[in-house]
């Protein structure tokens, strides 16, 4: 890093090669990768500490839906023999403590600012340099800006009126106290029944004194089968580490099964050798129901409302009251195309007297009073609101902050009229932004995260490596490419049933957002496989400066 004093803040100005924005899962591994390679480089976080989504969701029962040995960086031999995993689906702690280890483990945290957010970046078309200005003014200058913000890291806060007069405390599921929140016999009420707040409302349920949980959407969750490790357990798991290492990455969803069956599979077997086939995918207790079962189930509608009614007779076998159970069970779309969340005694919480189920679907929540929630001109008190209302995915973090590039044009404005991108990892009239985990790419939302952000971050890392031996200052993809990857995108999501479903995969949770598939359909192997291409080509398709 070297410094000079900026005209228009009066305050130094830090030089780097690369900044790198988030201290998550990419982020980490970003900045290591650059470093390695002896780029003078930071990150810059908001948080303070490292973690990204592991530090801010430490909501009670937040868990990762991918198994552990899978869920894990693959680059250091050392550090897969080092760090035991306790649990097959681990929770928020246990990931949390797995990337501080990893940030203490490669000393990344010299190269990590906690505590600043970026407001805004401008690229100077003369100088081929971005310039980032932090929340607290600090402006840092950068050949490449790297993008590692996640793509559900902006949350969604529903602008419910009155929340000022309210005097109980609201808590965002993002935004959850780092100091933890008591919730012991206290009036709860939870909005929101996606993944995130099913693990809240299983977790708290016996814990509190009253729940209500106000559902717009009800999901169609699969039971979990967690298990704990032993040493046994974990060294049959390492002897297949360079097994899995290698398989990940041409799964369709990053993990380490594919789907069981083919194409066309389904409709050859009897519906009784369908039963048993879903039977056994659903006794995994894992994603493997949905992302490792068969293909046609979010493809075919006919394939998808018969899985839809299997999983529908799963759930009303847990309740007691039939009329309940109607509630809790989706109609409105076909399982797959909302994110399934996976559970953990979540259904039988409803059996218990405590607990209430407050249908906001046909009336919504009017907004607060000073004590409560108000639906249907009926006053629910509660000591504590939880919000577990989600994320403006894929685009928000980027957004939120104010992106200029080439001749000024400003990433938001695009973005709000039509949400583009080249492989999920540049943009068109932005030179030298990498938007790992950018929208239009597996991994917004189609692929085990650890997989495709380590792909992605290789391909940045290999990317910025190639401008530099060839003697380049800046590349951007053109528009031609851009289109050409946007067509395709929409192509593959036009062929699935996804965008018939109102949620965050089609941005269809934030109003005035612009619907599009957020996240590429084709499989992560494929996307893998295209990006490998495009870097063998000496990136075609993209400009170079
Ligand atoms: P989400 O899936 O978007 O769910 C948000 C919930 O809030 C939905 O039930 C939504 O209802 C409801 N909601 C939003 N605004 C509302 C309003 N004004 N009134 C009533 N209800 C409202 O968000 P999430 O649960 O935080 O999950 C987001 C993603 O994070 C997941 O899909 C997953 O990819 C990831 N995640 C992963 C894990 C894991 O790996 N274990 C855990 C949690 C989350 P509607 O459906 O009707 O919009």
């Amino acid at each position: 890093m070297s410094t000079a004093v900026s005209p228009a803040t009066d305050q130094a100005v830090a030089e780097y090669d690369a900044v790198v924005i988030g201290a998550g899962i990419a982020g980490l591994y970003q900045l290591y990768r650059l470093r390695e390679m002896g780029l003078r480089v930071c990150a810059l976080d908001a948080a303070a500490d490292v973690g990204g989504t592991w530090y801010w969701n430490c909501y009670p029962g937040a868990r990762v839906d991918s198994h552990s040995y899978v869920y894990q960086y693959w680059f250091s031999e050392e550090l897969l023999q080092e760090w035991n995993w306790q649990e097959r689906f681990p929770a928020q702690p246990e990931t949390e403590r797995y990337l501080r280890f990893v940030a203490d483990k490669f000393d990344l945290r010299k190269d990590i600012r906690f505590n600043r957010r970026v407001v805004s970046a401008r690229w100077d078309d003369h100088a081929r340099r971005w310039t980032l200005i932090t929340e607290g003014g600090e402006v840092l200058r950068t050949q490449f800006f790297i993008s590692c913000a996640g793509m559900l890291s902006a949350p969604l806060v529903p602008p419910f009126p009155g929340h000022e007069r309210y005097r109980g405390v609201i808590a965002h599921t993002a935004r959850w106290p780092r100091a933890g929140l008591d919730l012991t016999g206290k009036r709860v009420g939870v909005v929101g029944t996606g993944a995130t707040g099913i693990q809240v409302i299983q977790t708290i349920a016996g814990q509190v004194a009253e729940l209500k949980v106000f559902q717009r959407t009800p999901q169609y969750a699969v039971a979990m089968r967690n298990d704990r490790y032993d040493d046994a357990a974990r060294a049959a798991l390492r002897a297949r580490y360079p097994e899995l290492r290698a398989k990940v990455r041409n799964t369709f969803a990053g993990f380490a099964t594919d789907f069981a069956y083919q194409p066309g599979e389904y409709y050859r077997m009897t519906p009784q050798q369908r039963r048993e086939a879903l039977e056994k995918l659903w006794a995994e207790g894992s994603l493997d129901f949905w992302l490792g079962g068969f293909p046609e189930l979010v493809t075919d509608p006919a394939a998808s409302e018969e899985v839809s009614e299997f999983v529908r007779g799963k759930i009303r076998a847990r309740i007691q009251d039939p009329v309940l159970a109607e509630k809790l069970v989706p109609y409105s779309y076909g399982f797959g195309t909302y994110r399934v969340p996976l559970e953990t005694g979540y259904y039988d919480v409803f059996n218990r007297d405590n607990v209430e189920l407050v249908d906001v679907r046909q009336t919504p929540i009017s907004g607060f009073t000073e004590n409560g929630l108000v639906v249907g001109g009926r006053e629910y008190e509660l000591d504590v609101v939880v919000l577990a209302t989600g994320f403006d995915a894929g685009t928000g973090a980027l957004t939120r902050m104010d992106v200029h590039g080439r001749e000024g044009r400003s990433l938001s404005d695009l973005w709000h009229r039509d949400i583009r991108s080249t492989l999920g990892l540049q943009v068109h009239g932005f030179p030298n932004l990498f938007t790992v985990a950018g929208p239009l790419a597996p991994s917004t939302a189609f692929c085990n995260m650890t997989t495709c952000l380590q792909y992605q971050v290789d391909w940045v890392t290999d990317c910025v490596a190639w401008l530099r031996d060839h003697g380049h200052t800046a590349i951007e993809p053109t528009a031609e490419k851009e289109q050409e990857w946007v067509k395709h995108h929409d192509e593959v999501a036009a062929a699935t049933l996804m965008m018939r479903t109102t949620s965050w995969y089609t941005g269809a949770n934030i109003e005035g957002k612009p619907r599009r598939l957020l996240s590429y359909i084709g499989g992560a192997g494929n996307y893998h496989r295209i990006c490998d291409e495009v870097k063998a080509s000496g990136y075609a398709g993209f400009e170079v400066a």
